[in-house]
């Protein structure tokens, strides 16, 4: 009688792929080997390769680079199981944890303490983290035509379902147009990012923040199920999407994060999505005996695309992520 989990040892590892390896009409399972533990043994990171039967376009979709962000995850299993490879048109590539030992470990780094989403595309001889990305970066996303990279908020804080993309770049515009997100925010790919190293490959990405770390939110990790499906009907890989709503996302032009400058007991009061207004007063921080030490209000007029919830601060601590709204129409 097999362990219960015997069947994962039967998965395949694999120091990289060839695509054209695959017969058409399959779904497989691999392990791609990055870097080695203190075991002797090889950390690898799981991919699941649906080949059409069709050649078409290939999409790459990565959850968890930033290990504890869980619910891209259930996206690409909701993926996995809604996709039929002999209905499928082109190759998807679905890679539902990035950051193994940060998965591990329930955290948002690397082991080693490194930023994997800061580290991209590594090095080929560099710091454990650093030999990670490289490896990853270069037996994963060269594969692919379109990256989707799924995200987020960090501890302590919460996201709306938002999108991160280069709005100057047409592919990304209409990728992040059919996620129907909250809010789309115009932001050309950050140094080290995922997103980043494969626009650098020509690879077309988007990143989408789908709510909050640590959990599984069933009705955004449903929305953006239908967001990956909405690409995939728009590249014909798919029949048209049913799951399809349309909802008008807010556009931001740029964002930016305000900080407390005293410690204390941190309260901030607009909810998610709210719109707030140039010197609206969005949160307070109180002393540990309750008497007030700073109150802080809105620079600009924006939308909250993300917010604190975790009232002990530091001095520095992030208070809300606000976005300032524009146009799609200036991009186009
Ligand atoms: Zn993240």
């Amino acid at each position: 009688m097999p362990a219960p989990n015997h069947r994962q040892h039967q998965i395949e590892v694999v120091e990289s792929f060839d695509l054209a390896q695959f017969e058409p009409g399959t779904s497989t399972k691999l392990r791609v080997s990055m870097v080695g533990n203190g075991l002797g043994g090889l950390i690898s990171v799981p991919v699941v390769i649906i080949r059409g039967v069709e050649a078409g376009p290939v999409v790459g979709l990565t959850a968890a680079v930033h290990g504890n962000e869980l619910n891209g995850m259930r996206v690409i299993q909701e993926v996995i199981a809604a996709v039929k490879p002999e209905a499928l048109r082109g190759t998807l590539v679905c890679v539902p944890v990035v950051n193994v030992p940060g998965y591990l470990n329930n955290t948002r780094s690397f082991n080693d303490g490194a930023d994997l989403n800061r580290t991209m595309p590594g090095k080929a001889d560099g710091t454990n983290a650093q030999v990670y990305a490289h490896r990853f970066v270069t037996r994963v996303i060269p594969h692919l035509d379109y990256l989707i990279d799924l995200h987020t908020a960090s501890f302590g804080r919460v996201n709306t379902l938002y999108v991160r993309a280069d709005l100057t770049d047409p592919d990304s515009r209409w990728m992040a147009r059919c996620q129907h997100p909250q809010i789309i925010l115009h932001n050309t790919a950050g140094d080290g990012t995922l997103r980043g190293a494969a626009m650098d490959l020509g690879v077309k990405s988007i990143t989408v923040e789908v709510g909050n770390p640590n959990a599984f939110q069933a009705e955004l990790i449903h929305d953006s199920t239908a967001g990956v499906m909405n690409v995939l009907a728009h590249l014909e890989m798919i029949a048209a999407n049913e799951r399809q709503h349309a909802r008008e996302p807010v556009i931001c032009a740029r964002s930016y994060w305000m900080y407390t400058q005293v410690g204390g007991v941190l309260t901030v009061y607009p909810k998610l999505a709210d719109r707030v207004r140039a010197g609206e007063l969005v949160a307070r921080v109180h002393d540990i005996f309750g008497e007030r030490l700073a109150e802080y209000r809105a620079p600009d007029d924006g939308v909250v695309i993300g917010r604190s919830t975790h009232p002990v601060n530091q001095t520095g601590s992030r208070i809300l992520h606000l976005g300032i709204e524009g146009s799609l129409t200036a991009y186009t």
